[in-house]
Order: C-alpha cells, then structure tokens, then sequence
C-alpha cells in the first residue's frame, strides 16, 4: 500500500539524509568525522527537526546527539534508537544517518501521542574509526568503556581524543554521565545493509539476529629469492605460488562452512620484481561467522592448510593474529517483535547476519539490543552511489510504529530493566 502521504514521509527522510550529507569536511564529497565543525550543523539541524516534537535535546560528551522524547509518566523507562552520525571519507548519505533520521520520524508519526517509555534518539559521534582508527567511540561511552586509555589516542595531527572533545567545547570530565540510564529498555537500530541479500531475496527489510564475530590474521610464507630466469621450476621455493594455491584454498574452504566468510585482502611480496622469483609473501586473512565455534574451527583449518602447503612446497609458514572480536546476538525477544511488525507491514521477515560490526554490538553490552537492515540497492556502501528506496524507508516507518505500539502494550517489555 502507497498512499501520497506515506511516500512522503519516506522522500523526507530521504531529503533529510542527503541534507546532512552537505554536512562535510571536504568541498565536493561527505566526510565527517568525529567532533569536526560539520558535525555541530549536523547537531543543530537535528534538534530543529526534533525540538518542536517537545523532545529535550543535548549534546553527551562524547559529542552524542541525544534527543529524549518523554513517555506519558515521569520516571518511565526508555528505549534508544538510533545510530551513528560519523562518516566515511567519500561517503554516501545513509550509512548511519538514515537511522537517526528514521528514528525522528517515528517520533514525529506518533503525532504528541506519548508511550509508557520515553524514547531517546541517538545520533554517535564516531562508529567508523576514521579520525582516531579506533572505531564505536560514541557507543562505547554509554556502555561505560570511553577510558583514559582511549582518551588518549591521537589522530594524526596529534591531537588526543580528550582534545578533540574539548576543542568541540565539551568536558570530557562529563563522559560517566553519557552513560545508559538504568532503566534503559533496549536499543533499537535501523541500518542500510551494505550488502546484496535483501536485494537478492527482493525484501525491504531483515532482522539482524546476531553481529558476525571476526578474526583477523597476518600470514607470512617464506621461500627463497632467486633468479627468475636461471632457475629450474623444479629447484625453486616461490613463496607467492605458495602463497596463491592458499588462497585458492581459503576460497574453496570457506564455500564449505554455511555462513561463513574469509578474505584475503591485501599481499604484499619480497623482493617484488617481474624477473625475481617471491622469497616472501605476506597476506592478511578476515574470516567471520555468527558462532564463534565455527569461526575458529574453519581459522584453525586454514592455517593446518597454509602450513601443508609450505611443507609440500620446502616453504615456511608464519602466522600471527591482529584482531580477534567474538560474535554478539541480538535479543532475541526484540528480534520476534520485529519480525512481528515486519510481517504485519505485508513483508516476509527475514533474519541475516551482519558481518559488519555496528554501534548495537556495543550497547548490547549492557542493555537488550536490535537491529532491523533496509535493503542497501545493488549492495552498494562507503560510496557516494549508496542508496535507499523510498517504499523501503516507508517500509522501514511502519515496521517502526508497528513495532512501538508492540512494546508499548507489553507488559513483558515494560518489566525489563537494565543489565547495567
Ligand atoms: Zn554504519
């Protein structure tokens, strides 16, 4: 059903996006980063949206946008929605915002009506790790994590996160009161999926049921430079050919786990040269899955295969972790609610993972949280060609107010308190 009012509700969150999207540190393309001046207009512009909606609007400091629309009671719990307002460098104009912005419009489409719990929406100041290469840390002040140690981090001008907060004209003394209130209900996040399978399933939106856990390696096989012209195929150690037939493993093994993804991304060869045969080869290896378990069977067999490969070849293998990030389930709770009022807006549910990491893996800390994906057209991101279809966001509006007015009548929702 499409009625001129619902698409244009959709085409104004839409407006609002590509809106905030001027918002930039660069002239002709949207990047902005954490606390960076673009990031106050983009403040400003949001609390003129909300403030006429009665919300109480604030800056936490960790430069959180926090807007608070207060429920029918005083000391009523809350629900947080929202997402991050970082970006990218040359970025598109939803990665993020559009949760905020829908989150907006929720509230606007409530029309004054007030729930039994308030709902406070929340724009992040920094998810995506540009400005510091240390991403969530937004998120990570409301679950009590933004420490001295990462205060201290520094971009590279030099200038520490502390500094940067207090250039923005925030205390950073201020962070504890950041923090999720104790009776915080949930999070809820509403995310362009950055990726083909809703687009594939030809469905608008997905329930995220869990945050794919990850694994990050560096791998280095060794083998022995030497002349490319005047050495016999048989009296060779190619470090690169060796390192090739494993990455052609890595492939064929990972197609052999349900679920599972693994990457090599990036290579790098010693000595380098066209008539020089590879004594070293050094690749980085990204495999995530939902289950841990499984993440870490298929890593261990990938490195069993890296080092029969280098014996077979008179090769030696090296390998040394760089990032290891255990999965994290949504709520399951949340998720059946969602796929409630997925249902009832004459959509399939659908459930995914998420093999990006997202500011709810982070609340999910502390408090139940949920995400609901939108169709990401072509599975584009990251890209000024990212984009969203307006019947997808005026899906994404009623799945929000169906799902509102499911938690607003459950008592089962309301006795939930904080696991702060
Ligand atoms: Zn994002």
């Amino acid at each position: 059903m499409r009625t001129a009012e619902t698409t244009n509700r959709a085409a104004g969150v839409i407006a609002r996006c590509q809106r905030l999207a001027s918002f930039s540190e660069d002239p002709d393309s949207t990047r902005r980063t954490f606390l960076s001046p673009p990031m106050r207009d983009c403040h400003q512009e949001i609390a003129r949206w909300m403030e006429p909606l009665g919300a109480q609007v604030r800056v936490d400091a960790a430069g959180n946008f926090r807007g608070f629309y207060p429920a029918a009671r005083p000391n009523a719990p809350r629900l947080l929605i929202g997402s991050h307002l970082d970006t990218v460098p040359n970025a598109g104009a939803y990665d993020g915002i559009l949760g905020v912005l829908l989150a907006v419009a929720l509230l606007e489409e409530l029309h004054g009506r007030r729930l039994p719990f308030g709902i406070e929406v929340v724009g992040f100041s920094e998810e995506e790790g540009v400005r510091f290469s240390t991403p969530f840390i937004g998120s990570r002040a409301l679950v009590g994590r933004l420490d001295q140690e990462l205060l201290d981090v520094q971009d590279v001008r030099g200038i520490s996160v502390r500094k940067a907060i207090e250039e923005f004209g925030l205390n950073p003394k201020e962070i504890p009161q950041a923090e999720l209130e104790n009776n915080t209900l949930g999070y809820l996040e509403f995310h362009i999926e950055q990726g083909p399978v809703l687009e594939k399933l030809n469905l608008p939106l997905a329930a995220v049921e869990a945050i794919a856990g990850q694994s990050r390696l560096q791998f280095t096989f060794l083998g022995r430079a030497n002349h490319a012209g005047t050495t016999p195929m048989d009296l060779r150690c190619d470090a690169l050919a060796g390192a090739a037939e494993w990455i052609g493993t890595v492939e064929r093994i990972a197609q052999g786990f349900a679920g599972l993804v693994a990457t090599v991304g990036k290579i790098e060869v010693n000595p380098g040269a066209a008539n020089v045969i590879a004594g070293e080869a050094r690749l980085t290896l990204d495999v995530r899955h939902s289950s841990d378990e499984i993440r870490g069977r298929a890593v261990e067999d990938l490195l069993r295969r890296a080092q029969e490969i280098a014996a077979r070849r008179g090769l030696s293998v090296r390998e040394s972790t760089l990032l290891i990030q255990q999965a994290v389930a949504m709520d399951p709770f949340l998720n059946g609610e969602i796929e409630r009022a997925i249902l009832k807006t004459g959509c399939k549910p659908h459930r995914m993972v998420s093999g990006a990491g997202h500011d709810a893996m982070i609340l999910a800390e502390k408090v139940p949280a949920a995400m609901i994906f939108l169709r990401t057209p072509g599975g584009v991101s990251h890209d000024p060609k990212e984009a969203v279809a307006g019947e997808d966001v005026e899906k994404a509006i009623q799945c929000g107010l169906h799902l509102l007015d499911q938690l607003a009548a459950s008592s089962e929702f309301q006795k939930r308190t904080s696991r702060a």
